[in-house]
């Protein structure tokens, strides 16, 4: 049985419909920003806080957890900056809770979703996973504090870990049963398709001045699925050994400006968007790049969809 903590959010709901094909699961989610029909019903479903040892206990006891996948965190980062005890009390000291009922129970393997924002500005064009960290954020802060605290937690309890740094997670399930759902939404692919489905007046650009080639920021999108598919070989690796202590970048290794991203909805939808060029958003880096090669080598995973087929699954589930 695998515990998937945050297994009704965006990220979790789609490991879920994947790890159900070959484990047991049950997902704890207080669905705060999660949807309970995201979960897959092949799950067991608790409702319940990831901070709080009376709702923690009951899962353990009754359960025989192999590991534990945990996914339920904050993760805006402009939020962040305005309110850090919020990031700080989930993103940290919730999933200190958590890790001490893991260790009550003896549940030795954990898979940590952490985040390329623990780089802050990058010095590298490719970013590995020995390149520098150093947020610029208390999201990207309280992500690496909990890093910090599982190698800690390695040497002195034994407690096993894969920590996956996603860069940015987007597209839907090729179902179209579940894909991204927040509210309010702040991510670049779902605003522009949910404009593009005329539920938005207009997109607006933030920062054009950013030392890039247009002017705009460049990220590395991910599908979502292919975010499944490294926890699921992460999982393979801590319960078969071969892994302990381990980081991994999550990214396709190619980056796409803002209004390469808009450009290629309209593409993919046929339809124009109406842009607004505004001032920059508060916490973002230029260019954020991954470089996949360590999970690559050691445990054979790379993304397989491009942002066109991202983009493509998710107009598939905003049209629904
Ligand atoms: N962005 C934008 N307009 C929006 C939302 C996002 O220009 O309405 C930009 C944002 O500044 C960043 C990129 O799109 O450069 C990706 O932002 P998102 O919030 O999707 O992900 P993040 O990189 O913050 O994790």
């Amino acid at each position: 049985m695998i515990l998937v903590v945050g297994g009704a959010g965006y990220i979790g709901s789609h490991l879920v419909k994947e790890l159900v094909e070959k484990e047991e699961v049950v997902v704890l989610d207080n669905l705060t920003t999660g949807h309970e029909e995201a979960i897959d019903s092949r799950a067991i479903f608790v409702k319940g806080d990831l901070g709080k040892e009376e709702d923690l206990e009951p899962i353990f006891s009754k359960y025989p957890i192999k590991a534990v996948m945990h996914f339920a965190a904050f993760s805006l980062v402009g939020e962040s900056v305005q309110d850090p005890y919020k990031y700080y009390e989930n993103n940290v000291a919730n999933t200190l809770t958590l890790l001490k009922m893991m260790l009550k129970h003896k549940v030795e393997n954990f898979i940590f979703s952490s985040t390329a924002a623990t780089y802050g500005i990058p010095e590298d064009e490719m970013i590995s996973e020995s390149s520098k960290t150093s947020p610029i954020n208390p999201y990207g802060k309280s992500k690496l504090m909990i890093e910090q605290i599982l190698a800690d937690f390695h040497q002195a309890y034994g407690l096993n870990y894969v920590v996956l740094r996603y860069f940015n997670a987007a597209g839907a399930h090729e179902s179209g049963e579940i894909g991204e759902n927040h509210d309010p939404e702040t991510h670049l692919i779902p605003i522009i398709l949910q404009h593009l489905l005329g539920a938005r007046e207009a997109i607006s650009v933030f920062g054009t001045d950013y030392p890039t080639e247009d002017g705009t920021c460049i990220r590395d999108y991910i599908h979502v699925t292919d975010l499944a598919g490294a926890h699921i070989k992460a999982l393979e690796a801590l319960l078969d050994g071969s892994k302990k202590a381990e980081t991994y970048n999550l990214g396709n290794g190619v980056g796409y400006s803002v209004k390469e991203v808009i450009e290629t909805c309209e593409k993919i939808t046929e339809k124009n968007a109406n842009v607004i060029y505004a001032d920059r958003r508060a916490g973002d880096p230029a260019r954020l790049i991954a470089s996949s090669n360590k999970i690559y080598e050691e445990l054979g995973w790379k993304a397989e969809r491009d942002l066109e087929k991202i983009i493509a699954s998710a107009w598939n589930w905003h049209k629904k």
